[in-house]
């Protein structure tokens, strides 16, 4: 392991079984839709944890998250933080590509939670950063307004334990309305300097 922002003591079994989803039934429509089930990626004791939507079309081809235009400036970003994507933990409310990329339902959200308690659970993350509307309102339990809140931490209670969850626009966002750029590194900062240990202390050891 690096002296980076990730160095915590490691598991002592390899949880990725437990978290990764082989075989789910749940969502009839999404069942029919997807290529594949698209579970989350990354160190299984990262301090950081992304949640994103639900996986899109190239998502749903490669079998990993943010893959496509969206992961580009998730990894651009995280890269000017002193970050590599394989540093962090990586994974959506969904994990399932909805069709015509609509967004994920109530009830698909709330057939797929008990997979993403589950992984939050197990990766024991020092924060949980909900990328756009859907997970910060899915985590949070109530309407966000992403663009007044972005950068704001809150206490939740997620797989029953207490969890930090910072509210950031979805990286997409930032291809739409450029302008949205600057929050979303901002939040993304704020993030990092949550993390236990600080950041950038241990980041300096990686240059
Ligand atoms: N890709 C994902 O995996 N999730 C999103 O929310 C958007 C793109």
């Amino acid at each position: 392991m690096t002296g980076g922002v990730n160095s915590r003591p490691a598991h002592r079994f390899d949880v990725t079984d437990e978290i990764d989803v082989t075989d789910c039934t749940r969502c009839e429509e999404l069942c029919g839709s997807r290529g594949r089930i698209v579970n989350g990626v990354g160190p299984t004791d990262a301090a950081l944890c992304f949640v994103g939507e639900a996986p899109g079309r190239q998502e749903d081809e490669t079998g990993e998250p943010f893959v496509g235009r969206s992961g580009d400036v998730l990894d651009e970003v995280l890269r000017d933080q002193g970050f590599a994507r394989r540093d962090v933990r990586i994974t959506n409310c969904a994990r399932c590509r909805p069709p015509e990329n609509r967004d994920p339902t109530a009830a698909e959200l709330e057939s797929c939670r008990p997979h993403l308690e589950r992984e939050i659970a197990a990766v024991d993350p020092d924060v949980v950063v909900a990328l756009g509307k859907v997970p910060s309102e899915h985590l949070l339990g109530r309407s966000v307004s992403v663009t007044a809140e972005a950068g704001s931490v809150h206490d939740a209670r997620i797989a029953d334990a207490p969890r930090r969850v910072l509210v950031c626009v979805h990286p997409a966002a930032t291809l739409y309305d450029p302008s949205q750029r600057e929050t979303f590194e901002s939040a993304l900062e704020a993030a990092v300097d949550l993390v236990e240990g600080g950041g950038d202390q241990s980041r300096l050891g990686e240059f």
